[in-house]
């Protein structure tokens, strides 16, 4: 669908995916005025296609949309685009619970104009791809690179918005910590360079104790870090299975030396990608540290089965997070 400031948006439209055509003077190429958004589709037990909490990711690109002054995508439309577009392709997702239908919608300027002012045609697109998990090797833990020198998000900036331009800069980071033998980079805050943020794109999440009474903690959101949508359904999950969720900032040397003394017993990153995933080992600067036995946690995986059950399972209708959609 396009938006233009004449005739707001014109009506959804389902093609086979194909090139657009676009102006080489559209504003989102050269000034970056684009937000997406990442969700999923699963087939659940009982062999219906359901999308997981569609509602909130259309909320959080609305968000992203007023935050880079462009015009937010109705939420009625945006649940429409994915109705459409999950019913054509429902057919593609085998039953193999480890597969899953991504789907990117994407808010991009596409007028044609090199002025600095927010534009005035916007495309809205939709496009989908079966896809198994972020990490293909399930629940193993994932060495973690924690970055000194760069960072992602500043106050006032754009990090709690799923802007494009957040994602590009990331790159050089990335790319140190796969030469350190890393996987992911941890992010840190750009004012004292010490408080965890965030994992890529994914939240951080920190176990502290065992068993039933463990703590499941997470950085609070604060405008620099993403509300993540996985992030919110976990500590809801957390506290349903008996956990105490607490939103607390965590300092990288507090993290260091909690893993040491035993405080933090697990840690793991959430998200639509990479669903719940075990953080296994530290690297920041010439410190390497294990968090617990190095291995994936049980509070890890009692969080991660909890939130497959919520997608998938048999019980997952009570909290109204999966939009089934009709089949065809
Ligand atoms: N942080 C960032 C920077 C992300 O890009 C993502 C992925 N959308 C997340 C966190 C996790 O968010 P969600 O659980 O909604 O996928």
């Amino acid at each position: 669908s396009v938006w233009t400031a004449h005739e707001g948006w014109s009506p959804l439209r389902l093609g086979p995916h194909a090139a657009l055509c676009l102006s080489p003077a559209a504003v989102g190429l050269h000034y970056g005025q684009a937000v997406f958004e990442g969700l999923k589709a699963h087939r659940g037990a009982d062999g219906t296609v359901g999308v997981f909490r569609p509602e909130d990711h259309a909320a959080r690109m609305a968000d992203s949309a007023r935050r880079l002054s462009m015009p937010p995508v109705p939420g009625d439309m945006f649940l429409r685009a994915v109705d459409l577009l999950v019913a054509a392709d429902q057919d593609a997702l085998p039953s193999d619970p480890g597969l899953s239908l991504y789907l990117r919608p994407l808010l991009f300027a596409s007028e044609a104009n090199l002025a600095l002012r927010p534009a005035r045609e916007y495309t809205f697109v939709l496009i989908a791809f079966v896809t198994g998990g972020f990490f293909a090797d399930g629940p193993e833990p994932v060495p973690v690179w924690v970055s000194s020198r760069y960072t992602r998000a500043t106050p006032g900036g754009t990090g709690g918005v799923k802007f494009a331009g957040n994602y590009a800069p990331t790159y050089l980071a990335q790319e140190e910590a796969l030469r350190a033998g890393c996987r992911q980079v941890v992010w840190l805050d750009s004012q004292e360079r010490r408080w965890v943020e965030e994992l890529g794109g994914m939240n951080l999440f920190f176990v502290r104790g065992s068993g039933s009474g463990a703590h499941v903690v997470t950085p609070p959101l604060g405008g620099t870090l993403l509300p993540g949508v996985t992030r919110d359904s976990l500590l809801r999950l957390a506290a349903r299975l008996g956990y105490e969720p607490r939103e607390e900032r965590i300092a990288v040397d507090q993290w260091r030396d909690e893993c040491a003394a035993g405080t933090i017993t697990e840690t793991f990153a959430s998200g639509t990608a990479a669903v719940v995933t075990p953080v296994g080992t530290v690297r920041y600067g010439e410190e390497e540290w294990k968090v617990g036995t190095g291995g994936a946690g049980p509070v890890t995986l009692a969080l991660r089965d909890a939130l497959i059950d919520a997608q998938t399972g048999g019980s997952r209708s009570p909290e109204g997070w999966v939009r089934t959609v009709a089949p065809r």
